[in-house]
């Protein structure tokens, strides 16, 4: 009886927001007095340095669901194993991050078992009837909630755990599970990839410059590109400058494109609507550059610079000199 861990990986390499689970999982575990155990699924999910992760953040063993057809994520098996280990393994509780995958995964397993599934935690309290605090309309509202369940299954808001490690990690190897799944849950599995961009990416960025559609035009991002490079960052962009095809996408932070955590996100001309503030609130420290005082991004940035963007950011950019970047 364990509080069951799912792990996020791609093809073995550990994630975040697994490390965030697996710290959750602790404060959960400790109410139950009960281990942790982690559960990794497909290709991979052995890998050395994800087994140690697990450990490195508190798991006390690791058991692995891999039959040979599962080469790469595919959310409907990964739900039927989630499925399957809870029934093989009994576990007291079910955790995952609610990033889109792990929100995705659980949502499937707790339809195959019939079990109710609570997404994007902050907070519970274990007991008879679990009383939990979870995230609603893209962070606007925070909602407690009773949680009747013989397996109570919860994610973890992303970003919402700092994760770390324990004092004193066991040593610890994957050991299989043998349960059956069923090849037809790979019906959408990941086939391929395509690499968008080397290095560092808009979820990833140390540092990132957004522009909105104060920047005025794609050419207007230049200098804000001025700036990424020499904060070592990369830049991002609300979903009026997508609309307008300033941007690509894969640039866009926000409900409907990525969501960012890094140091230092400088926010340029940025109303700070909802959509976009769920997708940036995680940034560590906020910049808010706008012509508007009253703007949202302005009233909840750490700092503000109220003024022409176009003036403002290649100053900051000359301040700096050739030195910046954040570590
Ligand atoms: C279902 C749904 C999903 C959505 N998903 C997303 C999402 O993922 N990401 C997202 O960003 N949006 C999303 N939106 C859109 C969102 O509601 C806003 O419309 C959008 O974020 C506004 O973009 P903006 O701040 O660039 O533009 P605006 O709201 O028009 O703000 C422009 C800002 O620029 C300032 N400004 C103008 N000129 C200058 C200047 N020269 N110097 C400095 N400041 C200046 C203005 O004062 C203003 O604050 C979504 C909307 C819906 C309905």
């Amino acid at each position: 009886m364990s509080v069951l861990v799912v792990v996020e990986h791609d093809r073995g390499a550990p994630s975040d927001a697994s490390r965030e689970a697996l710290t959750f999982a602790r404060g959960v575990s400790e109410q139950l007095a009960t281990p942790v155990e982690a559960l990794t699924i497909g290709a991979g999910g052995d890998a050395a340095e994800l087994v140690g992760e697990c450990a490195r953040f508190g798991a006390g063993a690791v058991r692995h669901v891999a039959p040979p057809w599962l080469a790469d994520y595919a959310p409907e098996a990964w739900g039927d194993a989630v499925a399957a280990a809870v029934r093989a393994l009994a576990p007291r509780a079910v955790v995952a991050c609610g990033t889109d995958r792990g929100n995705e995964v659980l949502a499937q397993a707790a339809a195959a078992l019939g079990l109710p599934f609570v997404a994007n935690c902050l907070d519970v309290r274990v007991g008879d009837q679990w009383h939990v605090t979870r995230v609603q309309w893209g962070g606007s509202l925070n909602e407690d909630a009773a949680l009747s369940s013989t397996v109570p299954i919860v994610s973890v808001a992303h970003h919402a755990v700092e994760p770390a490690p324990v004092a004193a990690p066991a040593t610890l190897s994957a050991t299989g599970l043998d349960v059956h799944l069923d090849e037809t849950g790979a019906r959408t599995m990941i086939r391929d990839r395509v690499v968008l961009a080397e290095g560092v990416t808009l979820a990833t960025a140390p540092v990132v410059v957004g522009g909105g559609r104060g920047v005025g035009s794609a050419e207007g991002f230049a200098v804000l590109e001025e700036l990424a490079g020499r904060l070592g960052g990369v830049v991002g962009c609300s979903r009026a400058v997508t609309n307008n095809g300033w941007r690509p996408h894969a640039d866009q932070v926000g409900q409907t494109g990525t969501r960012i955590a890094p140091q230092l996100y400088v926010a340029c001309g940025i109303s700070g609507a909802i959509q976009h503030w769920v997708g940036a609130k995680a940034a560590k420290t906020i910049l808010a550059i706008n012509t508007d005082p009253e703007a949202n991004m302005v009233v909840k940035a750490d700092y503000a610079v109220i003024g022409d963007l176009h003036e403002v950011v290649p100053a900051i950019t000359a301040a700096l000199g050739g030195g910046g970047g954040v570590t």
